[in-house]
């Protein structure tokens, strides 16, 4: 069963020389679902703008990869990152938001309706989008981070800190994330090791005065990640020492916990053409307000916000972007 209403065969079209196997209107497009996403669709599927979600590559977002959310409100308990957002798409759903897999691989924003190309050959028209596609946090690239992956590497410490209490961390990164994430960290730690490939650190003096003066924070400069070590969990890291020196060597540390502060990527790579991003990738957005340089196209969650970062903003910007959504409809 095709989810179209319209099927074409094999149109080309005729700016972007796409070949299109389907095509279909819609009044609200939303790409992404994350928190961001989700929420945009519950508020937008109430407010009669019969929403259609494409997920895109990880579907359910960045909270999918977590274990407990123990932060968002309403969950006394705890939740897991993927029982939440079964229970965001099937709130959305609920309301009649059609979620639907799919990646948006490019875009045409230049008239109206938008065009957004999804899969390479299905193509959306619609009338508004929310761009909700979130970001990536960067790893280093090494198998062990994926063996230990939920079990002991994190790229979040607000979201995983608390699993640590009174055990041994080790953060990589020499930025603003870096710092702020050991700061975190060593409240809850007994102690956090900072990993530094570079001689200095790259993060404001007040962050690294903060750190430098954390009496359970350790920094380690000039050393690299080889390898996180364990069996089930991880129980320790090996580094390198001023790697590429005649005087490299190998350290070994023992830790519990290895988080990832190297920085995000925002997934933002098919709109730059179109909306205004910062110099990281990031979409720009009117200050207080979900709406981006093009009136119709909306942006929320972590496409739009370097610094937050959390499902309980993204989820709040979602609402954002739902309203001001409507709101552009109502004024056409
Ligand atoms: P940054 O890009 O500023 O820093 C990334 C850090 O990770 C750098 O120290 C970099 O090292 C290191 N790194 C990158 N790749 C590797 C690797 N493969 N191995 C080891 N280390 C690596 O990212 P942030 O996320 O820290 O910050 C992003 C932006 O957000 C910045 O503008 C920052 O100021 C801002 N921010 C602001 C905050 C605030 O104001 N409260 C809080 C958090 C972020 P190197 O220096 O060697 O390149």
């Amino acid at each position: 069963m095709s989810f179209f209403k319209t099927l074409e065969v094999k149109e080309i079209d005729d700016k972007s020389s796409v070949e299109i196997k389907e095509k279909e209107h819609v009044k609200c497009l939303i790409l992404g679902s994350g928190p961001a996403g989700y929420t945009a669709a519950i508020y937008a599927a109430r407010a009669n703008l019969k929403p259609v979600v494409i997920q895109g590559m990880e579907a359910g977002g960045q909270l999918t990869t977590t274990t407990e959310v123990e932060n968002f409100p309403g969950y006394p308990q705890g939740v897991t990152g993927p029982l939440m957002m079964d229970d965001l798409k099937a709130q959305a759903e609920r309301f009649g938001t059609d979620v639907r897999w799919g990646e948006a691989t490019s875009v045409d924003f230049s008239g109206r309706p938008f065009k957004v190309y999804v899969d390479g050959t299905s193509l959306y028209t619609a009338d508004t989008v929310i761009i909700a596609t979130g970001a990536t946090a960067k790893y280093l690239g090494l198998e062990s981070e994926n063996t230990f992956k939920g079990s002991g590497v994190s790229a979040c410490a607000t979201c995983d800190g608390f699993f640590y209490k009174d055990k041994r961390i080790a953060v990589v990164g020499g930025g603003d994330t870096a710092a702020e994430e050991a700061t975190y960290l060593s409240g809850l730690a007994e102690k956090v090791y900072l990993i530094i490939r570079k001689p200095y650190m790259r993060a404001s003096k007040a962050m690294i005065k903060r750190v430098e003066t954390t009496p359970n924070i350790e920094i380690l400069y000039e050393h690299s990640t080889k390898e996180i070590t364990g069996t089930n969990v991880v129980t320790g890291v090996t580094l390198i020492k001023r790697k590429g020196e005649p005087d490299e060597r190998e350290v070994k540390i023992d830790i519990d916990g290895f988080f990832l502060a190297i920085g995000h990527k925002p997934n933002s790579d098919i709109f730059k053409d179109w909306v205004e991003t910062d110099e990281t990738g990031y979409i720009k957005t009117q200050p207080g307000t979900s709406k981006t340089n093009i009136p119709g196209i909306f942006a929320a969650g972590d496409i739009q916000d370097p610094v937050y970062r959390q499902a309980v903003t993204a989820a709040a910007s979602g609402c954002m972007a739902a309203l001001d959504a409507e709101r552009y409809l109502s004024s056409l």
